[in-house]
This record gives structure tokens, sequence and C-alpha cells, in this order.
């Protein structure tokens, strides 16, 4: 299978210059706010940032005065291909009807101010090119293919079992182009694998961290209990799906093991206030409430505690609707500026590219978006979405 994207058809079509007059630029690090700027982006990347009014030839110019730029935002846990709640609807679908839904997807995802988005199962290496190759309009893609999971694990993954298996799949993978893997190390809230149970045996995870690390790539893991995160950070796996109940065991795992956290908080208050999970029995909804309170404690203890946390979502179906929610969750226990670094800064970290993506200045992709307001006094300024004036991707304003 063709991985690489054919660099005939990845080239910009033409080659374009914008310029962003009046532009009062976010520093996700310091949190300042610049005065007004002029950004220059060529081909793609920022090359210019400055006082200049010089006009530039050929160039499309625009004035964001009186918003603020920001860099454009980076989900660090989606899924693009879950375009329905139902999994055994999606399962029922023909290849192209998938891909058709999982195309719209992606584009309102873009819509919604991602320009990056790390599929943590279920998107392959194809959507990624098919992006590249601009033939879909949606966020820069990270993809993993599937989530990995023992027998008993739950829906829509790829089981396998044993050493063996789990190094002849992944190598497959990896080999197709992957750029980090999933594995799932405990149950889940809707899986039929308790909460509590531990998933993979320490054997079958040092393999996979070992597959990972061999290819230069990275193992992120799906975990609930306090117990599996420790596990996980432990046997080196490099982030930390959900994580809704941190001790402070794996607090000190975090630090010493440079790994990174990512809540989902979105997921379970889609269920809890967003009102999607009305197809679940009232069992279920109880826990889904103490997952997502614990989740916000969790989260607020990581915070305090200086661990890297990275803006996850994991919403499917008609709660993807809710991605930039997760905002105005994390609002309630953390500083808008922390929260705009996990969508920014850390998210790029994450998915390696720190200087690249995630920040707004000379070097780095042109993807930034405006938005009018202060997000730094009011994170509803992100998460109601009104506020977002201007999208540019890859140096091209797609509003
Ligand atoms: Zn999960
Ligand atoms: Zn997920």
């Amino acid at each position: 299978m063709p991985v690489r994207s054919d660099p005939r058809r990845t080239r910009p079509r033409t080659r374009s210059t914008l310029v962003l007059r009046d532009a009062s630029i976010l520093d996700v690090e310091t949190g300042e706010v610049s005065s007004p700027r002029t950004i220059v982006a060529h081909d793609g990347d920022i090359v210019e940032i400055s006082t200049s009014t010089r006009t530039v030839p050929g160039a499309q110019e625009l004035s964001v005065v009186g918003s603020t730029v920001l860099p454009g935002l980076i989900d660090a846990h989606a899924h693009v291909t879950q375009a329905s709640g139902d999994f055994t609807e999606i399962l029922s679908w023909s290849p192209s009807y998938h891909a058709a839904r999982t195309a719209e997807v992606l584009h309102r995802m873009l819509l919604r101010g991602f320009t990056t988005v790390r599929d943590m199962g279920g998107a392959d290496t194809g959507l990624r090119r098919a992006i590249e190759e601009r033939l879909l309009t949606g966020p820069r893609l990270k993809a993993g293919g599937p989530i990995f999971a023992p027998t008993g694990g739950h829906a829509l993954t790829r089981v396998v079992d044993g050493e063996a298996e789990v190094r002849r799949a992944l190598r497959a993978e990896l080999r197709d182009g992957a750029d980090h893997i999933k594995l799932t190390l405990s149950g889940g809230v809707i899986s039929k694998m308790r909460i509590d149970s531990l998933g993979f045996s320490e054997a079958e995870i040092l393999a996979a961290v070992d597959e990972a690390a061999l290819a230069h790539r990275y193992v992120g893991a799906h975990v609930y209990s306090a117990e599996a995160v420790s596990r996980a950070l432990r046997l080196g796996v490099r982030t930390i799906e959900h994580g809704n109940f941190l001790d402070e065991e794996c607090i000190a795992l975090f630090l010493e093991r440079d790994a990174y956290y990512v809540p989902t908080l979105a997921t379970f208050w889609a269920i809890v206030e967003g009102h999607t999970g009305q197809h679940l029995d009232a069992a279920k909804r109880t826990a889904v409430v103490e997952v997502f309170e614990r989740g916000l404690e969790s989260l607020a203890l990581a915070d305090r505690s200086g661990v890297r946390i990275g803006y996850g979502t994991d919403l499917h179906g008609e709660g993807l609707a809710f991605q930039l929610e997760e905002f105005a969750i994390r609002g309630r226990v953390q500083d808008p500026l922390a929260v705009i670094r996990s969508a920014t800064l850390t998210g790029a970290e994450i998915i390696g590219e720190s200087g690249r993506l995630g920040v707004v200045r000379e070097g780095a992709k042109a993807d930034l978006i405006a938005v009018n307001g202060d997000p730094l006094s009011d994170l509803a300024v992100l998460s109601s979405g009104r506020a977002l004036r201007l999208i540019v991707t890859d140096g091209e304003v797609l509003r």
C-alpha cells in the first residue's frame, strides 16, 4: 500500500502569499498579547511578523483589527471516523460511504478552528494522505490506525493476544506509516471489559512499547483507574488517554517519565449535560457522572502538580458538536491560559511538532485562528465557537 503522499499532488497549487494586518497575537507561552502586527505567510509558512505596513505584491490582504490571533487549535484525542455514536451502525457502512461521512466530520472540525487533530483510533494513513493532497478539506491529521485491544476489549478495536501477535500487528501498522500506536489497557465506561480491569499482560505492553520505539514512534493508552495509569507509565506508555482516576503515584510517574496526560472530559460531559447518552441505562449514566467528576478532580491535581496536559475530546456521533466545550469544562478547574496551552503548545509537543505547530511565530506553519474578544479573561470566546472570525490553515484562509 503506498503510504506516502505523492509530492506532485501535495505541492501548493498556486504559490500563495497571505498578509494579515492589525493582528494582536496571543503568545501562548507567556500569555502576552502583542500590539498590532503584520503577519506574512508564504507557501504555508509564517515568514514574517513585524510592524511593517509595506504592501506585498500579489498577496491576499486581510485585516483582523480588534480580534485576538491564536495558533490553530490541536485536538489530541479525536476519532474522525466515528461519525455515528452507534458503532454497530458504523460497521454496517460501506467503505466509500464511511469515507464520505468521515470527510464531513473532518471539515467540521476544521471549521471549529482545529487545524490539527490526533486521531486515537480508526483513521488510517490514507485519510492523512487525502488531506495532504487536498482531496479532503480537514485538519492536519496524525493517524495511528486501529485501536489494539486484548480479547474482551471494547468496540471498534483490533484484537491481538500474545507478544508475537502484538509485535506482528504493530509492525504492519508502523510499516504502513502510523504516527503512533493506541492500546486499550483497561476497561471503559461503555465497554464489555470492566472499568477497573487491566488489559494486556506486561510482556505484551513492553513488546508494543519496544516496537513503537524501534520505529521512533510511541504508544498512547486508553486507561481509567490509577492502577492502570501507573502500570502504563511504568511500562513506557507516553500519552495517557482519559485517566479520570489519578492519584499521587500517577502524578509522580508522569513527572518522572516525561509523559503526557490527555483528559477527554467533553465525551462524559456530552452524556451528562449534552444529552447524548439517552441510549444508556440508569446505572451506566450514574457511572458516567462519577467518571466525569473524578476526571475534573484529576485534571485539577495534574494541573497544580505541573503535569503536561494535552487537549482531548474523544467525541463521536452527535457529540462531535461539543468539540469546543472542553475549553469551558477545563476552565472550571484551570486558568484560561493553561487550557489554551494544552490545545496549542502541548498538543504540538505530543505530536512531535514543537515550534512548527501550536505557536504563531516566524518559521511556524501558518495555522491560526482569530477570535473576537479576549480568551484569557473568558474561555467562552473559544468554547461557544461564536467569536471565531477567521481560520487560516497552511497559509490559506478557510473563512
Ligand atoms: Zn478510550
Ligand atoms: Zn478515544
